[in-house]
């Protein structure tokens, strides 16, 4: 049998030498025994972990069939469980999301933001259009730490020297030497801590599970939306080349009020103030496959898959979609902001348990090289010839 929480401790693999993915790393070793412990007892049957999903998009008016856009995303676990109190064994599909809001009290603000999100929807409505039918959708969210690496006191030096122990974690000679020495937690003595509150201390803080519904009304209306989207997009592509057409360089229009989105500035700032040029500049490239996210697809440029996110930017800026998905354009070798690369490397390492989840559920023969990236996805594509709704 696979260890799940040895598996996915294992994919956020050995301690960086650059300090901040080594932080990240200690976050997530802390958290990861955390969350295995919260839902320890969890009855899910996995039925595959990180599932790319694509089909035609549709417009449930009129029930034609885009000929120009795909729709696209990946699931992270496809699972099958019997709720208390329903009838029988449904299907879901689980997002895993990471946030630092409040998230242990049903009617915080973030679960509300999240039954409107097209996310579930999108999953949703692509599985139906592949001939799966998923009963309903399940957050499962990680909050992250807002505890840092600090001092240890006199007291708790003291502590650790009778006891050898940290937050209930042994420690070994080397360990209590380094801590008496530096004053200070190391990562491994910070991880320990992260465990031991998320473990023992605030478990309900750091972990929750919601199951969001979603009714066929709520796909055919995301379908709907996706649809006007694409249309409103062919539009923007039609105007661009009336204007290249007569050698006038035509983008689409800004949106200031997304420049600040989420807290830190768009990517593109310095360009839409005319700071810094695209075109020539070391500091910009362009991609070959504009969804990365997604290889399992690769075919072409990318230019007419849709994805969620994709919409998302889209619907708050015409000119940061044109720059990112039309063009192109990405930063060489930029840092991913923390939220973003915290995000990543959660994904990693739970698509690693949960494949271990699935292996030990199917009873297959393990493969100890297993790990979040290297584990195999499965590609499930509809043509628009193949396309039909299920409903
Ligand atoms: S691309 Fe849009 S969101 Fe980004 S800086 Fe320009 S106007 Fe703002």
């Amino acid at each position: 049998m696979l260890n799940p929480l040895q598996n996915a401790l294992q994919a956020v693999g050995p301690e960086s030498a650059d300090p901040r993915t080594a932080l990240v790393q200690a976050k997530i070793r802390g958290l990861l025994q955390g969350y295995d412990a919260r839902w320890t007892g969890c009855t899910w049957r996995v039925n595959a972990v990180e599932t790319t999903l694509m089909a035609g998009l549709w417009n449930p008016e009129t029930e034609a069939s885009s000929r120009t856009f795909q729709n696209a995303g990946k699931i992270d676990v496809d699972i099958t469980d019997t709720p208390l109190g329903s009838d029988g064994p449904q299907r879901f599909v689980v997002d895993h999301k990471t946030c630092s809001e409040s998230i242990d009290d049903a009617a915080a603000d973030y679960w509300r933001s999240l039954v409107i999100e097209g996310q579930l929807s999108q999953y949703m409505l692509l599985g139906h259009q592949n001939g799966i039918r998923y009963d309903s959708g399940i957050w499962d969210v990680c909050r992250k730490p807002g505890i840092s690496p600090r001092k240890i006191t006199i007291v708790e030096m003291k502590e650790m020297k009778a006891t050898r122990t940290w937050f209930c974690a042994t420690l070994s000679d080397i360990q209590i030497e380094s801590s008496f020495n530096t004053g200070r937690e190391s990562l491994e003595l910070y991880s320990m801590r992260v465990a031991h509150d998320c473990t023992k201390e605030r478990p309900q803080y750091y972990f929750q599970r919601r199951q969001i519904p979603r009714t066929d009304g709520d796909l055919i209306e995301y379908a709907q939306d996706t649809w006007d989207l694409g249309q409103e997009l062919i539009a923007s592509r039609a105007v661009i080349r009336e204007f290249k057409k007569r050698g006038i360089d035509r983008q689409p229009q800004r949106s200031a009020k997304a420049c600040f989105m989420h807290n830190s500035p768009c990517e593109f700032l310095k360009v839409c103030t005319g700071e810094e040029m695209l075109e020539g500049s070391e500091r910009w490239q362009k991609k070959e496959w504009m969804h990365p996210e997604l290889p399992i697809l690769k075919d072409g440029n990318g230019t007419d898959v849709l994805t969620n996110s994709r919409l998302g930017v889209f619907q708050v800026c015409r000119r940061k979609h044109h720059l990112k998905y039309e063009l192109g354009y990405e930063r060489p070798n930029e840092e991913e902001k923390e939220a973003l690369f915290f995000g990543t490397m959660w994904h990693s390492a739970l698509e690693a348990y949960f494949k271990a989840v699935q292996i030990n559920q199917r009873g297959e023969s393990i493969d100890s090289n297993i790990t979040g990236a290297a584990s195999s996805a499965a590609a499930i594509t509809a043509s628009e010839d193949q396309f039909q709704i299920p409903f």
